[in-house]
């Protein structure tokens, strides 16, 4: 399996509209603080399934040579999560989409035109698309009442992406995501600050101990943190285009 992580940033991206900040400093001169907004690709031998289509999916899809999906699968109803699908327009028509009822019905109502092909699937209960199986999760990340993480397995590899999520995670799903070979975790700020929707970056760093994760990476990034170059050398943070082959 392979996985790209098509955008490391939080619900602005960076550099953020009118900012100057160093990071987005940095973003602007083309470096690793530029940060679309949350999309994961995930491929197998047979197809490639998207994890969220965040606003920038356009540019995304064409930077990383996607000319296509199998499917797209939602963690929540979030508009950085789910507003680049509208770029599937005169280019992909009915699109399997899979994700929760009460996801679905809050983002198809938004995406009505679209007419994708529509998959309810409960939390919990695996399901398999282009010869990967996928887990839903869920997750705590309020005010959303019901928001979900993916675990992804093929064959003995196991990749958990947390979706948005605070540290507190519900005791069955902790004990579904235990030893992953790889977290992708939502840790939006430095260890310094907290949000309330979020874990920061300790708080993810603590979760990928605590479920014994092989390896981790940081991602939904704000502007926050110092610029990449910097912040990366003490924290395992994500970058837009990064690739792990499992
Ligand atoms: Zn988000
Ligand atoms: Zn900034
Ligand atoms: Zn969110």
């Amino acid at each position: 399996m392979k996985v790209t992580l098509l955008g490391t940033g939080d619900a602005t991206g960076t550099p953020v509209i009118g900012c100057d900040c160093p990071t987005c400093m940095d973003a602007n001169n083309g470096g690793r603080s530029r940060r679309l907004r949350f999309s994961i690709l995930i491929q197998s031998d047979t197809g490639q399934v998207l994890i969220d289509t965040g606003p920038d999916l356009k540019w995304q899809m064409i930077e990383n040579g996607i000319d296509h999906v199998d499917a797209v699968i939602w963690t929540h109803g979030h508009y950085d999560h789910y507003a680049g699908f509208g770029e599937f327009h005169r280019i992909q028509y009915n699109v399997d989409v899979y994700g929760i009822e009460e996801t679905l019905d809050y983002i198809l109502d938004y995406l009505y035109f679209l007419k994708p092909i529509r998959h309810n699937v409960l939390m919990y209960e695996p399901f398999v698309l282009a010869g990967l199986t996928f887990t839903l999760f869920e997750v705590k990340h309020p005010p959303v009442k019901n928001a979900v993480g993916v675990i992804v397995y093929e064959g003995d590899k196991k990749v958990v992406i947390t979706g948005d999520a605070i540290r507190t995670i519900p005791s069955k799903s902790m004990e579904l995501i235990r030893h992953p070979d790889l977290l992708i975790a939502d840790g939006i700020v430095p260890p310094t600050m907290n949000v309330k929707k979020h874990m920061n970056a300790q708080e993810a760093m603590e979760l990928a101990g605590e479920i014994g994760a092989k390896e981790v990476v940081l991602t939904h990034l704000s502007h926050y943190f110092e610029p990449h170059d910097v912040a990366s050398k003490t924290m395992p943070l994500g970058y837009d285009g990064m690739v792990f082959e499992l």
